[in-house]
């Protein structure tokens, strides 16, 4: 497995910081060693950006902006649809990326799409960003309503997605006229290196898009600089309130894409083999459980409780855990040592807590994957409702699942959460569907699956999983400000 992760360990560019055009493998912050999480191995070295990289980078978007925001719609459209038909010629190597900066299986769901998805999304509404007349009164008055961009976007974004999450952030931020500087996270800077370079070969000017690799220093002095318009910031709810702190200085709107603990709730007349193994795939699978919005609080009606035990048990025993640049593996490792350690304590917590019960995994994997990240799906069953691994956004590869009677029991546990980025149901109920839907405290819900989530629709959370929307024309809308102009006839 070495050998092969040996050789494609050349694919990692070593340019991550992109200012005016111009490509640097130094900054002031040093160097920092990026790990491969497969292996556990020190694999490539990028250059950490600090406040004087990302103040020229703020600079360097702030010059472009005139420009930019005069290049007519037909030119722009042009050029982001240039952009997501280079993304898509770059599939394979943006897979090949990801496996080796966060371990995400090349053989499973494949975030790329999403990300060319998005581009193009945005790319259709640039000829489509239109203004307002609007009635006035008691005087006669020409009053016009235009859609202007804030000028110059800062974005930060996080390692279990970090193409797809520039994407949706810079794409339509570009789509409306904007410049933009993007931090990526420090776990995962290198997919998002070659976007930068593929939007160059797209023909986005020098300027108008910008990208500071680099860790919290950068992130807060993209926040803290005055001549950023507005923030995009996608992360943890701790780093979202360091965050907000910031951007109190100069009043910067924020766009804020956080964690959860979602509920997926299965009803007694529920397809349960179609339940069961998105349940378990969208938890403890995929992306090893690192996903903001998966499910990983399973809630069951008692007559099916273990039925559905029994088949998510089934289904993990045949999950193929192993190199991520397999075609046929299932499952990768997780992100770091430190996420290991932080999640084998919330494991090792569960085993003696007496609120739950292990009925699967619990334990990093060994033998030749030893070195590397990788913890055995784990499940849970019995889970109080109150116990730390209900209520805690773990992000590994752990499902709690709970029992409930009734339909309102159900939805209190399931909004007895401070998170509000998901929910799932799971019936053949038509009005079920729309009444639990209805009633789940989340901003997005899904009935009888988890199908891939399409750039036109909003996504976003309610309650401390954030505010604002990324995809649908509410996600172009939120790099546009309103200015109102007002000609007494
Ligand atoms: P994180 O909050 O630790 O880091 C996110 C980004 O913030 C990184 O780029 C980091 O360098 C930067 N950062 C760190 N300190 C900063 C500071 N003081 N000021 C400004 N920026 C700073 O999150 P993470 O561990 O990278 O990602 C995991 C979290 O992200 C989880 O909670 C997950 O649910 C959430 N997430 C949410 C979504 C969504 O769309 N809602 C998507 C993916 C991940």
């Amino acid at each position: 497995m070495a050998t092969a992760l040996n050789a494609e360990e050349h694919i990692l560019p070593k340019d991550t910081i992109l200012i005016d055009g111009a490509w640097r493998s130094t900054a002031s912050g040093g160097t920092m060693e990026h790990v491969n999480p497969t292996t556990g191995r020190a694999q490539a070295k990028f250059a950490v950006g600090g406040a004087g990289e990302i103040d020229e980078a703020v600079q360097s978007a702030k010059r472009a902006f005139p420009a930019w925001r005069r290049v007519t719609a037909d030119v722009r459209r042009e050029i982001l649809y240039r952009f997501a038909q280079l993304l898509r010629e770059n599939a394979d190597t943006f897979s090949h990326i990801a496996a080796l900066e966060s371990g995400a299986p090349i053989g499973s769901f494949n975030m790329i799409g999403a990300a060319i998805d998005h581009v193009t999304y945005a790319a259709g509404w640039v000829d489509k960003l239109e203004g307002q007349i609007t009635p006035t009164y008691p005087m006669e008055a020409l009053n016009l309503v235009h859609h202007e961009p804030y000028g110059v976007i800062g974005a930060i974004t996080t390692w279990n997605g970090p193409v797809v999450t520039a994407a949706m952030k810079s794409a339509p931020a570009l789509a409306a006229g904007n410049c933009v500087v993007i931090k990526p996270p420090e776990l995962g800077p290198f997919g998002t290196a070659l976007l930068g370079r593929i939007a160059m070969d797209a023909g986005i000017p020098p300027g108008v898009l910008n990208i500071v690799s680099g860790a919290a220093e950068a992130g807060e002095a993209l926040v803290r600089h005055p001549d950023v318009g507005k923030v995009t910031f996608t992360g943890s709810v701790p780093i979202a309130r360091i965050v907000l702190k910031a951007a109190a200085e100069n009043i910067t709107p924020v766009v804020l894409e956080l964690g959860g603990k979602s509920a997926n709730l299965v009803f007694e007349d529920a397809d349960l083999d179609n339940a069961a193994i998105m349940a378990a795939q969208m938890s403890v699978v995929q992306t090893a459980g690192q996903g903001c919005l998966f499910p990983t609080r399973l809630l069951v009606h008692e007559n099916v409780y273990d039925a559905v035990v029994e088949r998510i048990l089934s289904y993990v025993k045949t999950i193929r855990i192993g190199d991520p640049l397999d075609p046929a593996t299932d499952m990768g490792p997780v992100i770091s040592e430190r996420a290991v350690n932080r999640i084998m304590t919330y494991i090792d917590g569960a085993k003696t807590s007496g609120q739950s019960r292990l009925l699967a995994g619990g334990n990093r994997v060994g033998g030749d994957l030893a070195s590397g990240f990788f913890i055995v799906p784990t499940i849970f069953g019995e889970v109080e409702k109150n116990a730390t691994i209900a209520r805690e956004e773990i992000f590994g590869p752990v499902l709690s699942i709970m029992r409930f009677r009734t339909e309102e029991e159900a939805l209190r546990i399931a909004n007895d959460t401070p998170f509000g980025l998901a929910g799932f149901v799971h019936t053949n109920d038509l009005k079920r569907a729309h009444r639990v839907a209805a009633a789940l405290e989340a901003g997005y819900v899904s009935i009888n699956g988890f199908p891939p989530m399409a750039a036109s629709t909003p996504f976003g959370g309610w309650k401390q999983s954030g505010y604002g929307r990324e995809g649908g024309r509410i996600g172009i809308e939120e790099f546009l400000r309103p200015k109102n102009v007002h000609l007494p006839l």
